[in-house]
Parts: C-alpha cells; structure tokens; sequence
C-alpha cells in the first residue's frame, strides 16, 4: 500500500492503521453527503460514455493510495450519478438509504457472512426470521406466513409462481420438464401489474401469449368480473388456470386491486394467490390504510420490499408465503457436501439462490432505531405531502389529476391556460417537455407513466429526509417551467407573425 510493503506480515488486506484513517473519512464523507445532497443535481446531467471514457482499460498493475481511489470517487463517479438518496428524488419509487440503515449494511460488509445453511451462519437464518415476523406482525400479515427475505419483488414474484407451477402440475414439473407435463399453464394480472410478472413468465417456460392481463377499471383496480369470466372461459378452452397476481400499489398508479375479491375466485377456481405490494405493503403499517389490504391474509405468498418504503437500502425484498411445505417441494434440491446431520431450517430450500448476504441486519437497525411508531409517523408523513400536492393539483384550473392518490404517489398532468381545447398528443407531447426541463434543471427527479391513453406526471415521496419545504420546491419548479414554456411558445408565434 502507498509505497509500503505488505512482506513483512502474515495479511494480505492493507494495514488496520489505514483501514481507520479511511474508515474515518468515509464515514465523515457520508455524514456530510447526507446533510447536503440537495447541493447535487438529483438526476445526472452527463450522456451515456462519459464515465466509461473517463475511466482506464485496464486495472493498476500496482495497489493504489486509497486517498488517490477517494479523490477519484469524487471527481470521476460522483458526476455521474442520479442521486436516488436526494430529498427531491420524486421519480419511480423514492427510496432512503437511511442512517441505521448504512450502518447495518457496514456491519454486514464485515462480517461477510453466506447464509446458505443454518449452520453456515446461524445468526443470519434467525435474525431474519425474526425480523420478518416483527414486519409482518407489524402489517397484519398472520403468524401463519413465514418467509425470507430476498434480493428484489421481481424475485419473490419468481419464486412465487414457480411454486404456483409446480403445485398445479403435482410437482412433475420441477422432474420431467414443462413440456412433458403437458399443462397448458395461464395466469392472471391486471394490465396495471409489474413487467415482473411478464419476466418471471419467461423464466418458467409459461410464455408470455399465456399471461392474461385483465382489464382494470377507471380507478386502475383489476376487474374481477373479468378474471372470473375469463378464467372459465380458458378452463373451457383446455388451458389449465394456475395462478392470479393481485396488486396492492400498482408501479403506475399506486392502485390496489380488489383483493377479497380476486382471493374467492382464485378459491372457487383453485388459482395460487400472489399479493405484490411491494412498494405499498409499507403502508399496512397504518391502522387507516389496513383495509386496503384485507384480503391479503388469504393470499398464497405477499412481497413487501423494506427497500422501496420501510427505508431500508437497497437490496431488501421480504417475501412471506402460507406453505413453506410447497415452496421447499419446489425448490429443495441438497447435494451431499451441504448435508448436515441437523434438521434444520435451511433458506437455501425456498428458492433458487444458494449464498445470501446477511440483510435482516439492516432490517434490525432500521426497525429498532425508528421503532414502529417511528416508521407509521415517517410513512404517514409522506402520505400527508402527497396530499397536499394533489389538493394544490385539485384546486388548479391548469392542471389536472389523473388517479386517485392512496398513498405517496400522485399522477398528474399540466392542461395549460384554461379554455384551450387540446389534443391527447398534444398535451402528451406538452407534458413530456415539461418533464424533460424539469428534470434537466436537477432540482427535482420526476417519471411519467401511460395511463389509459393519457400521459401522466408522477410525484412519488418516500425518501426519509424529503421535506414539505422540497415539495413546496417541486410544485414552485413545474410552476416556473410552464411559465417559461409559455412565453417562448408566445415569442415563437411573435416572430412567426413577424416574418409574415
Ligand atoms: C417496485 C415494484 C416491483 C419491482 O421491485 P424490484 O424489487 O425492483 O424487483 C414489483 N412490483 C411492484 C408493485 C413494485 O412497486
């Protein structure tokens, strides 16, 4: 290290004396990163290359000076990064890295433990346990649910329906293949549910002419009508039925299908019931949000991801099922080298992955630093912004909402002056400009989403350190940039006047 010479010691990792001289600076680094991310452009204002080519082909023939790897860190990654961790992070699904969380994730980094096995590391296996029963005690989900956790929802929607495959085919699948089992395997989700649901399709050799996406209705809630009728109409038509999404916080909209509903059919016709709340799941938390997801005990396996909105950093997907018996018949496969002579409760058998990193540590800092009373107070902190930025939205002849708003996620669109009659394409191509200046100006980082043909804005708090002050910023930025799309449109048509 640094000119030094490592012969002289038995370790090959660089000296402790160093590692806390930088650990020192690290964490001043993030310290203050936090206090002051508001100083960054959320989202990167540079063109795709920039930092590939800024970066050499091949790595150090010789160690570096880990001050030279900081300062690098500095001038050459932090350019280009979109700033999820910024307050004024409003696109997609917000997330937090929040502090006990970081600090979780540190320990964790240490210890470098692999979960495989209980005996491979004990303490990850039941502290995960526990924390997934601290969650879903928390959520209202029944003590009859255990579960694991996993790295993304798109990863508990897998497992999920792999299990739903292999129960609907009496476990011949996982043997003798797909195609030998001969079922003509469909499932079900609303045309508002998460892509994941197509991927993991693809994945389980369904095909995705075979995922059935139902139509949702105005307020973007799955139809159940329809999945009953369609269902019976398929059964009739040879296909075998095997499984139903539902979902409590669509990507889109942050709708949440009708669950008690969807939970009969998929009883009277035998469906596997798949709850994806992986963003709004959080919410449960909250005694005047716990209706929205009645129901949801019935359900086969629910995903909650502690990432999106239980701040927690990425990666945390708790995935919680009814039988374990049926995930463990899907999955369980041991060769001798992992057998031991415990009957243990291995994680390893309800899912595909082998090695798992110790994330219920992170979850343990987060939900006894906040407690549950902290994390209900912080979620309905979010919910109450959002309102107020939909009331603004409601009370503006200019502006229009496009969905009813549950929680933290309000989907909008700018109408301009009012009167003027204006296509679809016209105020899509008008929203789309606005996004870009908005997003350009690094103030503030919002999506858009297709919604029945409209074009829709989308605000999304969830950061922990998001402000009513940043939302307040948000709305004052949108204003300004309509303004500013306004007058240039005006001078625009002054020198087209001009020159006639
Ligand atoms: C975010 C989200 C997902 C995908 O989550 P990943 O953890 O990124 O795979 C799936 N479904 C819903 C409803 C989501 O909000």
């Amino acid at each position: 290290m640094s000119g030094k010479k490592n012969d002289d010691r038995e370790s090959g990792d660089i000296p402790v004396e160093e590692f806390l001289r930088a650990g020192d600076r690290a964490l001043r680094w993030i310290a203050r990163y936090l206090e002051e991310t508001r100083a960054y452009p959320v989202r990167s204002a540079g063109a795709e290359g920039d930092l590939l080519a800024a970066l050499p082909a091949r790595m150090p023939e010789e160690g570096e000076p880990l001050e030279r790897i900081e300062e690098d860190f500095v001038r050459l990654v932090l350019p280009h990064l979109t700033h999820w961790n910024h307050p004024r992070f409003f696109a997609y699904f917000a997330i937090s890295g929040s502090m006990p969380g970081i600090l979780g994730e540190i320990y964790s980094a240490a210890l470098n433990t692999n979960a495989m096995r209980w005996i491979t590391c004990p303490a990850s296996v039941e502290l995960e346990k526990r924390m997934l029963r601290w969650l879903a005690r928390s959520l209202g989900i029944p003590d009859s649910f255990s579960g694991i956790l996993a790295d993304a929802a798109s990863t508990s929607t897998l497992l999920s329906l792999a299990a739903a495959r292999e129960k609907a085919t009496d476990y011949d699948c996982r043997r003798r293949g797909l195609a030998a089992s001969g079922a003509k395997l469909r499932l079900y989700a609303s045309e508002e549910a998460h892509l994941s649901v197509e991927k993991a399709a693809i994945l389980l050799g369904i095909g995705l002419d075979h995922v059935v996406r139902i139509p949702s209705d105005m307020n973007y809630r799955l139809d159940a009508g329809a999945l009953r009728e369609r269902v019976r109409s398929d059964r009739a038509a040879g296909f075998l039925p095997f499984a139903v999404v539902a979902t409590a916080g669509t990507t889109a909209t942050t709708s949440v299908d009708p669950i008690p509903e969807i939970a009969a059919i998929a009883e009277e016709e035998g469906l596997w019931l798949h709850v994806d709340a992986a963003y709004a799941g959080a919410a449960a938390l909250l005694p005047e949000k716990k209706d929205l997801f009645r129901g949801w005990e019935k359900a086969d396996t629910i995903v909650v991801n502690p990432h999106k909105w239980l701040f927690t950093p990425i990666d945390a997907s708790a995935f919680f099922f009814r039988d374990p018996e049926a995930l463990r018949r899907a999955f369980s496969v041991v060769p001798e080298y992992l057998r031991t002579p415990d009957e243990a409760d291995n994680p390893m058998d309800y899912g595909f992955q082998l090695g798992r990193r110790f994330r219920a540590l992170k979850l343990w800092f987060v939900f006894r630093a906040y407690g549950r009373r902290g994390i209900e107070d912080r979620i309905r902190h979010h919910i109450r912004l959002a309102r107020a930025f939909a009331d603004w939205i409601d009370g503006e002849e200019e502006w229009e909402r496009l969905a009813p708003a549950p929680f933290s996620v309000v989907c909008f669109r700018s109408l301009g002056p009012a009167g003027k009659a204006r296509t679809e394409e016209a105020l899509a191509e008008r929203n789309r400009t606005l996004l870009e200046r908005v997003n350009r100006s690094g103030e503030a980082y919002l999506s858009h989403a297709a919604l029945k043909g409209r074009t829709a804005l989308r605000l999304a708090v969830g950061n922990i350190r998001t402000t009513r002050a940043d939302v307040d910023r948000v709305r004052g930025k949108l204003v300004e940039e309509v303004r500013a799309m306004s007058a240039s449109a005006s001078a625009r048509l002054d020198r087209a006047q001009g020159e006639c």
